[in-house]
């Protein structure tokens, strides 16, 4: 099998090579035959290329991969689109259609959080909604039309919130059998009612599924107080962006939210970190790799679940057990979770420990 791998910006690249650090391990272990092959993205694309991203990287990653591992970017400090700053991120969820951005946050009992007891997954839909890269066949979804007035418009359409949905119930099936859709339908009646309508549709094949409509400024309240009462949350582009750094952030820190962009119908996924490119603290080697390992995790779990393939299914199992393992050991923490361990001191102690963990049957 073979994974594209691109480190890109901020810290992407040392959070990268603690991750693959991690996923050799788990491909010695469980002899998954892993290849891994570097690409440029970001700004190292820039100075060689011209662009943050190519297309052939694209064309390449859809046909020649099994999938993807991508880093982080310093989207705001790219140049103009005309210049060659074009959104990576945007590039692969639309190019590769991965309209599925699964973003888990769980409470661990070990470390301290805000949110005791949550486990939920936010499933967030990242191919339309209100992003001005991805809502327009022609042109950009903002414009000015004159210099102190701003528009943007919003896509929500029947296909991207049909499908979304359809991922959300699957999910929720080998979950807790619980769906909230967010929504904000009694303002915007025309594209969150068209969400909700697909929603409704939806939950018409899973009746074992119990389901609830939350408003989305109301259940930012609601996931503080009762951040336990939610298993999958399903939500439009821009709500589930919001949201899921909530609720990550509720979970302990960012850096641990781990996340996959998938298409079921294609079988393309993404490992990508829920996190950005944290300029603040980049080449200082102290970022918390956990959201990209755990990312890396969820890709082999996904991809094993679509193969049949349970070595793949163990070894995203096993790097998350890892994970947990490594942290519940406060010395091992990282700083942005109260430790002084670095990024790749704390690669290789997850490494180490995919190696001997054992795995509950
Ligand atoms: P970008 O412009 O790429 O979105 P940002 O700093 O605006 O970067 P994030 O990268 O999401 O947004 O970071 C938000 C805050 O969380 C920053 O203070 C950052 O240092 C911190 N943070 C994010 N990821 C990590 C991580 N993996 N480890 C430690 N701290 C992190």
């Amino acid at each position: 099998m073979r994974l594209m791998v691109l480190p890109c910006d901020g810290i992407g690249p040392e959070i990268m090579a603690a991750t693959l650090d991690v996923v050799e391990a788990a491909n010695t272990r469980f002899d998954l035959g892993l290849e891994m092959h570097e690409e440029e993205a970001g700004f190292a694309s820039l100075e060689k290329h011209g662009t943050t991203l190519r297309d052939e990287v694209l064309d390449r990653a859809r046909s020649e991969f099994d999938g993807v591992i991508l880093g982080t970017q310093s989207h705001m400090d790219y140049p103009p689109v005309a210049e060659g700053g074009r959104n990576v991120s945007a590039g692969f969820r639309v190019g590769l259609d991965l309209y599925a951005n699964v973003r888990p946050a769980r409470s661990r009992d070990f470390l301290p959080s805000k949110a005791p007891g949550m486990d939920l997954v936010i499933m967030r839909e990242a191919t339309e909604g209100f992003y001005p890269d991805r809502n327009m066949y022609k042109g950009v979804g903002e414009m000015m039309p004159d210099p102190d007035m701003a528009l943007s418009v919003r896509k929500i359409t029947r296909h991207g919130s049909m499908r979304i949905c359809r991922e959300a119930f699957k999910l929720a099936m080998q979950r807790g059998r619980k769906v909230a859709a967010i929504h904000k339908a009694n303002s915007f009646l025309m594209t969150d009612g068209l969400f909700l309508e697909c929603f409704r549709a939806v939950a018409r094949d899973f009746p074992q599924v119990e389901t609830e409509e939350l408003i989305v400024d109301a259940f930012a309240a609601l996931l503080v107080r009762q951040p336990e009462a939610y298993d999958v949350v399903v939500a439009t582009n821009f709500y589930g962006d919001i949201l899921s750094d909530l609720a990550s952030e509720l979970s302990g820190s960012l850096g641990l939210a781990g996340a996959i962009n998938a298409n079921a119908e294609t079988g393309l996924c993404c490992a990508q970190a829920q996190h950005g490119s944290a300029p603040d603290i980049a080449g200082k080697n102290i970022a918390n790799p956990t959201s990209l390992i755990l990312s890396a995790a969820m890709m082999l779990t996904w991809l094993g679940e679509r193969r049949k393939a349970p070595p793949l299914m163990d070894a995203g199992r096993a790097i998350a057990e890892a994970v947990d393992h490594v942290i519940a050991e406060p010395a091992n923490r990282t700083r942005d979770i109260g430790g002084q361990t670095n990024t790749d001191v704390f690669g290789r102690l997850v490494a180490d420990t995919v190696s001997q963990v054992s795995l509950a049957a």
